[in-house]
């Protein structure tokens, strides 16, 4: 094995966005020709983020492999600009499980089953399993804020990886908030101190401390810190506020940090290449126009909660060199009456995932005025299944039309659960079963996905099959497909084996588009996604 580790940990508070300056430093490593991954490990005790409340979580993301995993992930993926798996996140809850399983079939030969070894050793395997003769780097991000009691276990293991892999094969990043206080007009590095003593009192002495900072630290700081810290007074940085979050590599190359890492890790690495970077932020900076989006739906009141889609419509701006103004809208608030004032003045729509009834009608009430009013409209999943649902009852005239999991007893199941389906899945694709409360999986990861010509979906695609990621449990019925295509909704995207319907459209409108799979887990700012880069393009269309 040739991998060294990163090891990034968070200090003072949490939110300071150490997902974030972990991407970055794999952006910048990467740039260096280095092949890199990055993990990231969850203390809370939920085996993965799949049932978590994205109100309290943020978004759940979703891999290739079918992995319910942490929105960081999502913001590695794009800032790495390659496809992760379930191997790159880990919680206690699925640790302990393991341990559990473990001791439950005798594995441990009848001995006391502790956190140290048998945890700390669980954890540290589940980070070495990402290793291998050609990763150079896996930087190992540590998710909470170190004083935590339940994310002990993972700082003691990471602890006993420098003892195990030497030296010159893990270092440790730490990254604090240095607040600027305005009254005073100083710059205060105590919390910071405080931060590291609390490092080093589990045995951790970080090598690189990464300050989160209002303004740029001045040298003197720097040294301030180094000498408190006890860290070389070249391994300090300031990790900036910046306008863009794309921004964040490019700042923290000008400081050095890939040079310090490179330096430390003894990685006999080039300088990295960052031109199709800052080619990037140039064009993010310098925008021919602006765009704006209402994002329909009822988890508005956490950003986070729609992380990805977010990321998506901002890359699909830059793919049209446009810069998208995002209006979030909560769904539960929308009735017909009110539904053109608030919406009023957007240039194009869009209704995302989620699960339960909540907010539906509003939804369905959204749609029907995009698509009345011909206003650019793209539905996501459950935005897929309420365009259908508004469909059959509005234009098809299908009185009560539903999804069964809002109505089973709805007397047009336009969208249902398919359970034939879900019992062939069960047998063939284990690894993707999940039970629910329902009795039913979800169909988790990545399925391929048949687009068919001359339709909106092929115009943005230009090729006749693609593979999206998926996480959900209904599907458009098929007994329907012919009321619909007559009537003017196009199934313009479909499972090779044609049994279950991925995109529907509207031909006779400016554009139309919804999806029963989540592109927006497929999109990067250097790869924009072509649904989104094509629904941006008509919203900037979009006149009225
Ligand atoms: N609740 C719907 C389903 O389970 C849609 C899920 C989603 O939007 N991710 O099919």
């Amino acid at each position: 094995m040739n991998t060294k580790f990163i090891f990034v940990t968070g200090g003072v508070l949490s939110s300071l966005g150490k997902g974030l300056a972990a991407a970055s430093m794999g952006t910048l490593l990467k740039a260096r020709g280095l092949n890199v991954t990055i993990l990231k490990l969850d203390p809370y005790i939920n085996v993965d983020p799949g049932t978590m409340n994205p109100f309290q979580h943020g978004e759940v993301y979703v891999t290739d492999d079918g992995a319910e995993t942490d929105l960081d992930l999502g913001h590695y993926e794009r800032f790495l600009d390659q496809h992760l798996g379930q191997a790159n996140n880990f919680t206690s809850g699925r640790i302990y499980n393991n341990v559990i399983t473990k001791e439950r079939r005798g594995d441990y030969l009848g001995g006391t089953v502790q956190v140290i070894p048998h945890i700390t050793d669980e954890i540290k395997q589940a980070i070495l399993s990402v290793a291998s003769d050609d990763l150079d780097v896996a930087i190992v991000e540590i998710g909470g804020t170190i004083g935590d009691i339940e994310g002990l276990p993972f700082v003691e293991a990471i602890r006993q990886m420098r003892n195990d892999l030497g030296k010159d094969n893990v270092l440790y990043v730490h990254l604090t908030l240095v607040p600027y206080i305005k009254t005073a007009g100083e710059i205060k590095t105590k919390p910071t101190q405080h931060s590291v003593k609390e490092l080093r009192s589990i045995g951790i002495q970080p090598d690189i401390i990464l300050c989160r900072s209002e303004v740029e630290l001045s040298d003197e700081i720097k040294a301030k810190i180094s000498l408190f810290c006890n860290v070389d007074k070249d391994a300090v940085f300031t990790c900036i506020d910046v306008e863009s979050i794309y921004d964040l590599p490019l700042s923290l190359y000008e400081e050095g940090l890939d040079q310090k890492i490179a330096i430390l890790l003894r990685l006999s690495a080039k300088n990295p290449n960052l031109h199709t970077w800052e080619e990037l932020v140039k064009k993010v900076h310098n925008p021919k126009g602006r765009t704006s989006i209402a994002i329909v739906g009822k988890y508005v009141d956490l950003k986070e909660a729609y992380k990805s889609l977010h990321e998506a419509l901002i890359h699909g701006g830059i793919a049209n060199d446009y810069a998208v103004d995002l209006v979030y809208v909560n769904s539960e608030e929308i009735t017909s009456e009110n539904c053109a004032e608030k919406l009023a003045g957007v240039k194009g729509i869009l209704v995302p995932g989620g699960f339960g009834s909540r907010g539906v009608e509003g939804k369905i009430e959204t749609i029907r005025y995009a698509r009345e009013n011909k206003i650019p409209f793209f539905g996501i999943c459950l935005g897929m299944q309420c365009a259908v649902i508004e469909f059959a009852r509005n234009v098809l005239k299908f009185k009560g039309a539903d999804s069964e999991e809002f109505a089973e007893k709805t007397p047009y199941p336009v969208i249902y659960l398919m359970k034939e389906w879900f019992d062939i899945r069960k047998k063939s694709i284990q690894r993707r079963d999940k039970e629910s409360e329902k009795g039913g999986t979800m169909r988790l990861g990545a399925y391929p996905c048949v687009v068919k010509p001359e339709t909106r979906a092929y115009e943005a695609y230009g090729v006749a099959q693609v593979s999206e990621r998926h996480r959900h449990r209904f599907e458009f019925n098929k007994m329907y497909a012919k009321d619909f295509e007559k009537n003017g909704m196009t199934i313009s995207g479909f499972s090779p084996d044609e049994t279950l319907v991925e995109i529907v459209e509207i031909q006779d409108h400016p554009w139309f588009l919804a999806c029963q799979f989540h592109p927006e887990f497929n999109s990067n700012p250097l790869h924009p996604h072509p649904l989104f880069r094509e629904f941006v393009k008509a919203t900037i269309q979009y006149t009225k």
